[in-house]
């Protein structure tokens, strides 16, 4: 198969996902002799398969977690540089994403700043409130051109704490700067 799964298109950069005698593997060539599966290389279409629990349909088993992990892990699109700054924090540790992860760091007076996504539910917003209050940590509501959880590279994922001032500082301040220009236009 050659089109996306998702949106059936042809031209976009892909990625295979393909099943080698029972375990499944990432490419991005195709491989002729294995059930193989393509999705385009973007955040829509990859998010969308974990969603609608598409590899579980094709594949007929449960499929891992840290496999969707890895599968996002493969995204090529260049980032905004809001987005691209946390991404950065979170893979140089300096950005702890998850409501867990959060919730441990903010304990251990660890967070200079909380990141909120603008989808966050009712109840998490609650949540990481009391947080912020508890521990007397600034929040800021995430706005980016893509969704958190790809930013982070952690599916679902909907706040982050960021554990260092200076980038606290910075990102506190993009995306204030960020909600104003929506404002405006
Ligand atoms: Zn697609």
């Amino acid at each position: 198969m050659n089109h996306c799964l998702i949106c059936g298109q042809t031209g976009n950069p892909m990625i295979r996902i393909y099943d080698d005698n029972g375990q499944l593997h990432i490419g991005t060539e195709p491989e002729p002799d294995m059930k193989t599966v393509s999705v385009c290389q973007n955040s829509a279409c990859l998010m969308k398969v974990k969603k609608a629990h598409i590899l579980e349909k094709v594949f007929q088993r449960k499929i891992p977690y840290s496999f969707y992990q890895s599968m996002l892990s493969n995204l090529t699109e260049p980032s905004d540089s809001r987005s691209g700054l946390l991404g950065l924090g979170v893979r140089s540790r300096k950005v702890v994403p998850g409501f867990t992860a959060v919730e441990i760091a903010a304990r251990r007076n660890q967070l200079s700043l909380i990141i909120l996504d603008e989808g966050a539910k009712p109840t998490l917003q609650k949540r990481i409130q009391g947080i912020c209050g508890k521990y007397r940590i600034p929040l800021t509501t995430y706005r980016g051109d893509k969704s958190m959880d790809t930013v982070v590279g952690k599916i679902n994922c909907k706040c982050a704490g960021v554990k260092d001032p200076g980038l606290a500082n910075i990102l506190s301040r993009q995306f204030a700067d960020r909600g104003s220009e929506k404002r405006t236009s």
